[in-house]
């Protein structure tokens, strides 16, 4: 069984696992960053099922398939805008992180790859935006589905070799 999250410097478009999990818009109808990264790479066939869902609320996640993608699945999750993090943020963001694993749990998903929800455009503070992923990521280890966290930049991602060092501490 693992007992770690592998911390991934890359392009999550590109990540071969099982899953890939989509940092969002409530709309689910694409957007900027890692979103509109992975309806480029999965092709227009990915929007044509999420027009289908009729959005996603804060928190809350829904899987598609992953066409183009090395991913056989995306799943779509919404996270909080950051409002200065006395609104909810950390609930709402931990959420997004379980409903993601537990939609892998029920489709049997044996490997996922998160991208850093909310640390881009919603402005979630990185250093706790990664406290928040791998203390609630560490909390399905013993489900023995392969976690990966992909930091799309080098400094996030010495920042998280730094965050999940103090979280073991
Ligand atoms: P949000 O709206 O949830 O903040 P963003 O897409 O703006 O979503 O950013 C979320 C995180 O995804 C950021 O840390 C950003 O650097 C990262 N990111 C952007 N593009 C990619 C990509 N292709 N692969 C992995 N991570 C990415």
């Amino acid at each position: 069984m693992e007992n770690k999250i592998k911390l991934v410097q890359g392009d999550i478009t590109t990540f071969t696992a099982d899953a890939i999990v989509n940092a969002a818009n409530k709309s689910l109808l694409g957007g900027g960053g890692v979103d509109g990264a992975i309806h480029r790479a999965a092709g227009p066939a990915l929007l044509e099922e999420c027009r289908t869902l009729g959005g996603c609320q804060t928190g809350e996640a829904k899987i598609t398939s992953g066409y183009k993608l090395p991913a056989k699945y995306v799943i779509h999750t919404v996270g909080p805008i950051w409002y200065g993090g006395e609104n909810g943020e950390k609930e709402l963001l931990a959420s997004c992180y379980k409903h993601s694993m537990d939609i892998a749990i029920e489709h049997g998903i044996k490997s996922i790859a998160f991208p850093l929800i909310s640390a881009g455009v919603y402005g979630y503070p990185k250093k706790e935006a990664l406290e928040v992923a791998i203390s609630t990521l560490k909390e399905y280890l013993s489900s023995g589905i392969e976690i990966s966290l992909i930091l799309y930049d080098y400094d996030t991602y010495m920042l998280s070799i730094t965050v999940n060092q103090s979280l073991e501490k």
